[in-house]
């Protein structure tokens, strides 16, 4: 029973290890259901063989053996020409086998004489096939490393300049954010119609000044400017002339005051107020009177006629060592509104230094 159950057993493992070694079930699938079909055959004649007599057994085995061992050639060359290079390792190990087998099966049969070769022939045979076989696996093994790591190498690559890429359509966006952020910052400070500061803004930079004139002992002057009689100037010629003259005298204000250092703001609808650092009350008050004097001077040009705008101003020293920047920031607005209240009730057009 041995010898058809063995020769089946034989069969079934080299259809195998030829199926799986040859990867036929992607490189040749017709192919590789033939094998599986070879394999089918061989397991139902190993498994009959314990019923089946010797004399019919034996010789069917060793019979399909030839077939089997074709079959095993033919799909090794089919690989081969499908490009798989280690195949033809494959078949040179089936060959040492195959020789062996022949030279011994050759002395059995009288056509070769007794020696070393012949004799050994199948033992020979098959410790080359082995070694073939071996260097046939660690050859496949080392392509299947070799393709894993490109693989590994192109998808990292891959992933790093797909980061890289990302990063910089993220740099780009914060980029962009930083600039509309800082733009919205500028403009959130600033007066739209005569772009000077805001009064939120000018009351923020006005305790800083106000710390600073503290610390470094430095005189503060500010002055609160008040349009006279500017209601009458848009009931005359209209809102339109009455923004053009804001804008011209937001620019006369700031032309003569930004040149010391003053920090500017629109204070509300036709009042504007200016804090002077490093500026005594004369000064300031030479100041203001010029401003006085260039408003007095000309008529202010406008998308209609020449419009003569003429403003009072109260000017004040104000007292740096005066409770916290809250409170002292209040009470020197307070102050100074009140001279330029005295300046409206002495008559317009004048400039009024607050008392105390
Ligand atoms: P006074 O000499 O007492 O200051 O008189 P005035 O008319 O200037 O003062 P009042 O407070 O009575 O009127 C201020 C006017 O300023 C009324 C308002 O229509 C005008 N005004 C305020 N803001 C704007 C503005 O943005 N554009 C224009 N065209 N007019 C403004
Ligand atoms: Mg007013
Ligand atoms: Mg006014």
């Amino acid at each position: 029973l041995s010898v058809p159950l063995s020769i089946c057993l034989a069969q079934i493992g080299m259809q195998q290890f030829a199926r799986v070694f040859l990867r036929l079930r992607t490189v040749w699938p017709v192919g590789n259901a033939i094998s599986i079909a070879v394999i089918a055959f061989y397991v139902v004649l190993g498994v009959a063989s314990f019923w089946l007599p010797y004399r019919i057994a034996t010789p069917l085995a060793a019979a399909s053996v030839f077939l089997s061992i074709s079959w095993i050639l033919t799909v090794t060359l089919v690989a081969f020409r499908r490009g798989d290079r280690s195949a033809l390792l494959f078949l040179l190990a089936w060959g040492m086998f195959l020789l062996g087998t022949g030279m011994f099966t050759a002395l059995a049969f009288g056509l070769l004489p007794k020696s070393f070769l012949t004799v050994y022939g199948v033992q020979i045979g098959s410790a080359l096939e082995m070694l073939l076989l071996s260097i046939a696996l660690s050859y496949r093994y080392a392509v299947l490393r070799n393709e894993n790591e490109r693989i590994v190498r192109r998808a990292k690559l891959q992933l790093e300049s797909q980061v890289l890429e990302r990063t910089s359509e993220l740099r780009t966006a914060l980029e962009q954010l930083e600039t509309a952020h800082a733009r919205l910052r500028e403009a959130s400070r600033h007066d739209p119609l005569t772009g000077l500061y805001n009064r939120a803004w000018f009351r923020e930079r006005f305790e800083s000044l106000l710390e600073a004139a503290r610390t470094q002992g430095q005189p503060l002057s500010l002055l609160m400017i008040d349009l006279d009689h500017f209601k009458v100037i848009n009931d005359r010629h209209g809102h339109l002339v009455g923004d053009d003259c804001l804008r011209r005298c937001a620019h006369v204000i700031d032309g003569i005051l930004r040149t010391h250092g003053a920090l500017v703001a629109r204070y509300g609808g036709e009042e504007f107020i200016a804090a002077l650092p490093g500026i005594d009350i004369f000064h300031a008050r030479e100041l203001a009177e010029e401003i006085c004097t260039r408003l007095r001077e000309g008529p202010i040009r406008t998308r209609g006629p020449g419009v003569l705008v003429t403003a009072s101003i109260g000017v004040h020293a104000v007292d740096t060592g005066v409770g916290h920047e809250g409170a002292a920031t209040d009470m020197a607005l307070q102050v100074v509104d009140n001279a330029l209240y005295a300046a409206k009730s002495g008559g317009r057009d004048q400039v009024r230094v607050a008392r105390g």
